[in-house]
């Protein structure tokens, strides 16, 4: 379905809490605007949009898939996102290209850690927002209960615009408020419906909220206010059009009701988004910057000059690289040639084709607003604006938050580090919350995350595509050494073997130095007891030492030596003998100079409903965190920071999981190195000492 123009068009991000039917609600919706003749259940391992082999299996939706719903002329795109708080980069993805979100709740369940969150990124974002209780035929499925807890949460503007005739197994139908239509559904149809009365039962409800809903629907608008004084009320064609205004402006967020397994509400709910989802042309100008990062105002216009988001990356084993994409400006044809102002670098585009999960066909254009994905491009990634090369712009993209969890990678077979390296590669393009780096100090290759699951799934997604076996181990923390005192040290290297000897002396003192100085040296002889040439020999020699550590295998950092004096000799001193003085020279001063033991410390922010605070601070002293602040954050929520070492937050995932339901989540990040009390400093260095010996002998 190729659209022409932008007012024909909706984009929308399906989220919520995880299980409140997302990827069924967005099948159903499919089948009820006849892209598929069934309804692809997640149960059955075929709904459109989950079809990663470890998204059937595990039943959950791990990655953002897309798809599109022809409906009334208008191609009204569903972007179905995950619904576990670890996968919420994708879920953000989601959001950044949509232009609202129709965010699930559960008639049974109400309100849940993950429609919190996605409320607030919508509200960060300035989306409308547009709720679906779902479920609405379960057992103790409560609509209006829901809908008032919505209001209770998230402000007024939360309405229904929508009732369900009948309730739990009973429920057969839906009443559109505005329109005053009633429509009836086969279980287990194809979510058509039939037009019915209104049963004479839910009249005093239907005036009711249509009621709450004409009174909004005038107070977000002067001149409607006007006419409601002097009518009374509002007639149909004002109640509709205010009421698309009103989302679009984010005054309203339209409840409505559906039950997507049984086939019970999915026309209904595709009129609303018809009628009331904001258009890319409502929503207007899409925020971006031009190369000097000020805000610009790109037109809505399919003849302006082209700019187009990244919003995700897809590599298929079988059909390469696929990236999904929103045209924000102009038309994006697949012989345009598009210029990518991060890498500065011109873009040929691919074959442009219209995704309905995993199947797709080919369209030669997609007009500003829409929705849909190209082939094969090779230098721009997730996040990346695509333009013309003479208006470049970068379009509105968040801040990917950093991991929370880090594991060591090793491979299970020796010799697979180059197929690893590019599978790695090819899973860090499609997923941004992942990220990968080897850490210097331990040579350890690490994987971070959003959470454990999150590196598990990632792991087995290596395995299952690229037959690549990784055994994941908490990281190695990389400890450093340094000194407290000043100290003078002297090193000499002397040995006659019959022919030619070795002889260097040099006397040293080291100091500390700053934290994160490194190392500096100093030359501080005056005249030739070391002759120029071997002076840098002894810096060498103490570089290499120091980074094989003192008491422990760590590095020493953060120190200053002074060459005062030394010794050599016309024919036996030699660049090797000045590097072992330097060495032994350095070992002397060591010893002297109080040497202790750094950890990194990171700060760490915890966001959790207020009931857990008690519990979360209480373990946080544990792991000898310090707090740094708490804040409220929502009605209900608080945000805790806190400096706690690495070394105490190795299996913090899982504590802060059990401790709170999963309902608490974190972030943490590399602050600063601080010294490691005396206590734990000797079980670091024993254990260290253990490690080198077994190494030793193996
Ligand atoms: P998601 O995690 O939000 O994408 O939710 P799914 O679409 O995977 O659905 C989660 C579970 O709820 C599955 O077992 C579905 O069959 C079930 N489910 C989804 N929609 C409905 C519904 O309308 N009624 C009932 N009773 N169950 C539903």
């Amino acid at each position: 379905m190729q659209v022409a123009s932008p007012d024909k068009i909706r984009n929308l991000a399906v989220v919520g809490h995880s299980d409140t039917g997302k990827t069924t609600l967005t099948s159903a919706l499919l089948y009820t605007a006849g892209v598929t003749n069934r309804l692809h259940r997640v149960e059955d391992g075929n709904a459109v949009t989950d079809f990663d082999p470890q998204e059937i299996e595990r039943r959950i939706s791990i990655n953002l898939s897309i798809a599109f719903a022809p409906w009334r002329h208008t191609k009204i795109n569903l972007l179905d996102c995950p619904g576990y708080s670890i996968f919420v980069t994708e879920t953000e993805c989601g959001l950044s290209a949509a232009d609202a979100a129709l965010l699930c709740v559960s008639g049974a369940s109400g309100v849940e850690v993950m429609t919190e969150k996605v409320w607030e990124i919508a509200e960060q974002m300035a989306l409308p927002v547009i709720f679906a209780v779902t479920k609405i035929d379960r057992e103790r499925a409560d609509f209006l209960g829901v809908a008032e807890s919505l209001a209770a949460r998230f402000g007024r503007g939360a309405l229904p615009v929508e009732l369900p005739i009948g309730s739990e197994h009973a429920v057969r139908g839906v009443i559109d408020l505005v329109r005053q239509e009633a429509r009836v559904f086969d279980r287990d149809g194809n979510g058509k419906g039939a037009g019915a009365e209104i049963p004479a039962e839910l009249e005093d409800a239907v005036a009711e909220w249509r009621g709450k809903l004409v009174e909004a629907v005038a107070e977000s608008d002067e001149a409607l206010m006007e006419k409601f004084f002097e009518q009374g009320t509002l007639d149909d064609a004002d109640l509709r059009n205010g009421l698309r205004r009103a989302i679009a402006q984010r005054s309203i967020f339209p409840i409505t009701a559906v039950s997507a397994l049984h086939g019970i509400g999915t026309s209904t709910l595709l009129d609303a988004l018809h009628d009331y989802a904001p258009s890319p042309a409502d929503r207007g100008a899409f925020p971006a910057k031009n190369l000097g990062a000020q805000p610009i105002e790109l037109p809505v216009d399919p003849s302006g000059p082209v700019a187009a988001l990244v919003f995700k990356t897809l590599n298929d084993p079988t059909s390469g690289r696929l990236s999904l994409l929103r045209v924000a400006s102009g038309t994006l044809g697949s012989d345009t040639t598009l210029w990518n102002p991060r890498v500065e670098d011109t873009e040929r585009a691919g074959s442009l084709i219209l995704p309905q999960g995993k199947q797709g066909t080919p369209t030669p254009a997609l007009v500003c607003g829409d929705i849909g994905a190209m082939a094969k491009l090779k230098v721009s990634n997730t996040g990346d604006t695509l333009c013309a090369k003479e208006r470049a712009v970068r379009l509105a993209w968040f801040e990917v938050p950093p991991p929370a969890i880090t594991f060591a990678l090793e491979p299970k077979s020796k010799g697979d580090e180059e197929k690893i390296g590019e599978a790695i590669g090819r899973l860090l393009d499609e997923d941004v919350g992942l990220a990968t780096h080897r850490d210097a100090q331990t040579g350890e290759f690490l994987l971070s995350g959003a959470g454990q699951l999150h590196v598990e799934i990632a792991v087995a997604k290596l395995k299952s595509r690229y037959k690549v076996d990784l055994i994941l181990h908490p990281p190695k923390v990389p400890y450093r050494e340094t000194i407290n005192g000043q100290a003078e040290g002297h090193g000499r290297h002397k040995k006659q073997t019959g022919g030619r000897g070795q002889f260097a002396d040099c006397k040293i003192v080291i100091e500390p130095l700053p934290r994160g100085q490194k190392f500096e040296f100093v030359d501080e002889i005056f005249g030739g007891a070391i002759p120029l040439n071997f002076r840098p020999a002894v810096e060498k020699g103490i570089v290499e030492a120091a980074a094989h550590g003192y008491n422990t295998s760590h590095p020493v950092v953060d120190f200053r030596v002074r060459l005062i004096d030394g010794q050599y000799h016309d024919v036996d001193s030699s660049e090797l003998a000045f590097k072992i003085a330097g060495s032994l020279a350095w070992k002397d001063a060591m010893a002297k100079a109080r040497p202790t033991l750094l950890e990194p410390v990171m700060s760490v922010e915890i966001v959790t409903p207020e009931e857990f605070m008690g519990d979360i601070m209480s373990d946080l002293s544990q792991r000898r965190g310090r707090p740094q602040g708490m804040d409220a954050k929502g009605a209900h929520s608080q945000v805790v920071k806190a400096l706690v070492p690495l070394s105490e937050m190795l299996d913090y995932s899982q504590a802060l999981t059990s401790m709170t339901q999963g309902r608490a989540s974190y972030t943490m990040a590399y602050s600063h190195y601080e010294e490691v009390p005396r206590m734990i400093q000797e079980k670091i260095i024993a254990d260290d000492r253990r490690a080198r010996e077994a190494a030793a002998a193996s």
